[in-house]
């Protein structure tokens, strides 16, 4: 049988769960619609997947890294638009009751496409999730918890600015917790209600804005292919007039081809002044620009890249995905896959552990590796395909007289046969020259 990606999300759904990738939140309670834990090996993935992006971003000398607090001056989302624009259109089914995004659905749509039922007129509803600072439970006690990360960088734009020395055009990373009441969650960790985004906002000159868009669409799409992502499941998706948001001039989404479609990332917006302008009006201080060697003095245009990293987690696990009618397995880019090395003594004999345990420390010093003993050898194989373990390493009889081991690969399962000294090179060469 040929090999096969990912056709239903649902299998990829019990592979994480089985594996301890991905765990439904709360499920000894029943679980809670749109939340999920990641579990050990799904945190490794992450955390590697921010990492990755961050090193991306922050090793450049124009770009600076901040961490704001999720809780902000409610006065943050009446600057920004959010408090009256970030809302969805919403209808329900009068007869099976489900909800649906009016802005998802055919425009001319009045029945329900589940049941042909009748649908609601469509009401607006804010995606802000909204609480209460301090004890009294009233309307001026009211805050936000933030939809997105990116009003945190505005604020504190000219804090950076002054405290890191930077000039135009230079940008801020950050990544952090997002929170939005989504009406229509779903697709495992595709739209969920608590999310993690990864946001850089640019800061340039007017007039610069459209050729740093473009390099920075450019800059995107390649750091997806860089983490093993296919090219052919990406690709650009602009925004018509009718798409974009208030604040863009200019919209792009980077789109993966997911089981159940083509869908956004990433967006890589050209937002203007706009930002900054509406902080400096509700907040009444200065966000201007002073340009010592030309002496202009301007509101700087913003150039945003805002990825998911839960969304780019699912993107990573979906592309991996592996099937042959028999053998499941995640061909993950080996700087992603949560460990790098599976290592078996062939059998659980003691000599044979012994010799397993003794490179199991050292390929420690070098990479995350695993070891497993229970069970035959190709069960052990097997489950290490399913984490996506690229390299496994077997120890034989053989291995005690001449010191060679096996090295089989997750992908072909080829195996072939080294000096055990020279393992850790010859796997960190292989993982530098990975697709090559
Ligand atoms: P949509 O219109 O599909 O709701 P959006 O265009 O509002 O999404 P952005 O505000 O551009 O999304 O968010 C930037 C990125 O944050 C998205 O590309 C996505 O990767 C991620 N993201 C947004 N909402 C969610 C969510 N509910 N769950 C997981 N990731 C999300």
């Amino acid at each position: 049988m040929n090999t096969q990606d990912l056709k239903d999300t649902n299998d990829l759904v019990s592979l994480c769960k089985r594996r301890g990738f991905i765990f439904p939140s709360s499920e000894i309670y029943g679980g809670i619609n749109a939340c999920w834990d990641y579990g050990p090996l799904g945190v490794e993935l992450k955390r590697t997947i921010k990492e990755l992006w961050w090193r991306s971003m922050t090793d450049r000398e124009d770009i600076e890294g901040i961490d704001a607090a999720i809780l902000m001056h409610p006065k943050v989302w009446e600057a920004s638009g959010h408090v009256d624009g970030f809302v969805d259109p919403l209808v329900d089914c009068k007869k099976c009751k489900t909800r649906f995004r009016a802005d998802k659905l055919e425009p001319s749509a009045k029945k329900c496409p589940e049941c042909g039922g009748e649908l609601t007129e469509s009401r607006l509803f804010n995606l802000m999730f909204k609480t209460f600072m301090g004890p009294i439970e009233d309307q001026a006690a009211a805050i936000y918890l933030r939809p997105e990360t990116a009003q945190g960088i505005y604020v504190n734009f000219i804090n950076i600015l002054q405290s890191a020395r930077q000039k135009i055009p230079f940008g801020i990373a950050q990544i952090g917790k997002a929170f939005r009441n989504e009406i229509t969650p779903g697709n495992f960790i595709f739209r969920t209600r608590e999310f993690e985004q990864m946001e850089m906002q640019f800061f340039v000159k007017p007039g610069t804005d459209t050729e740093q868009f473009e390099k920075w669409k450019e800059l995107r799409f390649q750091w997806h292919c860089g983490i093993g992502i296919r090219k052919n499941k990406l690709q650009f998706h602009a925004h018509g007039p009718g798409e974009l948001a208030h604040y863009a001039k200019a919209a792009f989404d980077i789109e993966y081809e997911f089981p159940f479609g083509w869908q956004e990332l990433e967006g890589i917006h050209n937002r203007t002044d706009f930002d900054l302008s509406r902080h400096q009006k509700f907040s009444g201080k200065k966000l201007e620009y002073f340009d010592e060697e030309t002496k202009e003095r301007y509101i700087p245009y913003i150039i945003e890249t805002s990825a998911g990293c839960d969304r780019t987690a699912l993107v990573v696990l979906s592309d991996a995905y592996r099937f042959d009618g028999e053998r499941v397995w995640l061909a993950l880019h080996p700087i992603l896959a949560p460990y790098k090395v599976g290592i078996f003594p062939l059998m659980k004999k003691a000599e044979l552990c012994e010799y397993s345990n003794r490179i199991y420390g050292e390929l420690k010093k070098r990479f995350r590796v695993t070891t497993d003993t229970a069970g035959s050898i190709g069960k052990r194989y097997r489950r290490q395909d399913e984490i996506g373990t690229p390299f496994g390493v077997t120890i034989d009889y053989d291995t005690l007289t001449n010191h060679t081991v096996t090295l089989r690969y997750r992908d072909n399962m080829v195996q072939e046969r080294f000096p055990a000294e020279n393992l850790a090179y010859i796997i960190e060469e292989k993982i530098k020259n990975w697709g090559n």
